[in-house]
């Protein structure tokens, strides 16, 4: 142990880190928590988990499927009568969870389960971010997750009329909300302009609340934007639309509401589930 990195912890930090406890479930801090940015170790400071690789495992604890090359070591764990793999922190030895193999959550197959108190999270200032809803976010969420440029994507609802909703009350298109993507993305590798370009190319906004056969108000075309001048690029590239498709354009342009994350198994499903398309 390095006490050095120890001595500013809490005391509730130090019972984790240091006495390698474990936190109640679901009461973390990061347990419900999906931005983009860094997992830091809370003790030593060094970087551990990216954010792009956190999942809902549903266990209660933070997740995530892969470490930052070397951040992490493994330890064999005899306590608590079963034997475990230990994850601690390879610069400072603080202790962070245990990891799991074979439960076929994620495609890594793997779940580092750590604890809130452990780590810290530092946001990547350097991000843009806007929510794209053209239909059934499955294939919505593949098309914009392969971009180069593009960091973080998942899937949602959001702009309806109740809190917190899940995908049984949504996909009857009763409570108005949109299945989203919300993208991460670097303007200095993929501009606002290159997205909007691939959202356009990709569905149909001239149908009102439909997308081939999907019809819905859940599957309306439409732009949530987080600045001013994603909303000046939107509305101007509506006009082109109207002329490409000589038609009225559908797609409504609107500050972001809340974003409500979509369930685990709804996240990158068409790689998941190794589907080509939407409506199977
Ligand atoms: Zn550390």
């Amino acid at each position: 142990m390095s006490e050095d990195f120890y001595t500013n912890l809490s005391h509730e930090e130090r019972k984790i880190i240091v006495d390698k406890g474990t936190e109640a479930p679901f009461k973390g801090e990061y347990n419900e928590f999906f931005e983009a940015g860094l997992f830091i170790c809370r003790a030593c400071r060094s970087p551990l988990y990216e954010s792009n690789t956190k999942f809902n495992a549903g266990c209660g604890w933070p997740s995530f499927d892969d470490e930052i090359e070397g951040a992490v070591v493994r330890k064999e764990d005899f306590s608590a009568g079963r034997i475990r793999t230990e994850i601690c922190c390879s610069k400072c030895d603080g202790h962070l969870g245990h990891v799991f193999e074979g439960e076929q959550i994620t495609e890594k197959n793997t779940r580092h389960c750590v604890n809130s108190l452990s780590i810290q999270f530092k946001s990547y200032k350097n991000l843009s971010k806007v929510y794209f809803g053209a239909g059934c976010f499955w294939s919505v969420e593949k098309l914009f997750k392969i971009q180069k440029g593009v960091y973080l994507s998942q899937v949602g609802y959001m702009g309806g009329d109740t809190d917190n909703p899940r995908y049984k009350d949504i996909c009857t298109g009763d409570t108005n909300h949109v299945e989203v993507v919300e993208v991460y993305y670097d303007e200095k590798v993929i501009s606002f302009t290159d997205l909007l370009n691939i959202f356009w190319e990709n569905h149909n906004p001239t149908t009102p609340n439909q997308q081939g056969f999907d019809i819905g108000s859940q599957y309306r075309s439409v732009v949530f934007y987080t600045s001013e001048n994603q909303k000046k690029i939107a509305e101007e590239s509506i006009l082109v639309q109207e002329l490409n498709w000589k038609k009225t354009i559908v797609t409504e342009v609107i500050i972001a509401p809340i974003f409500y994350r979509a369930e685990e198994y709804h996240q990158n499903y068409l790689n998941k589930n190794n589907l080509g398309i939407c409506g199977v």
